[in-house]
């Protein structure tokens, strides 16, 4: 057993139950495969990937829903911002019909 995984509610506690990533509220009892896809569920995010030099320390987990978790993955904060902003400028130009957003 991580550490994480003995103290879920520590970690939980840490964002005052919503996901770090997108702020969604989460249930506790929804915490890892017993919440499935349900709306609430939960896992705990290592922040800075162990690979990357991420400590297994709860100064590195925080509470994340299992959506944003899968799209955040091991991606960093640039590679996000730049996500966002293309997810951004496409929706713009499908607002706009252009044919661009046409395609
Ligand atoms: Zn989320």
């Amino acid at each position: 057993m991580t550490r994480a995984a003995a103290r879920p509610k520590a970690i939980f506690a840490k964002t005052k139950g919503h996901c770090h990533f997108c702020g969604d509220k989460l249930r506790p009892e929804l915490y890892g495969r017993r919440g499935g896809a349900k709306r609430g569920a939960w896992v705990i995010d290592h922040v800075i990937q162990r690979k990357r030099g991420g400590k297994d320390d709860i100064e590195n987990y925080l509470p994340i829903c299992p959506k944003c978790n899968h799209l955040r993955w091991h991606r960093r904060g640039e590679n996000l911002r730049e996500l966002l902003v293309l997810g951004l400028v496409a929706k713009d130009e499908v607002k706009k019909g252009s044919g661009l957003g046409e395609r």
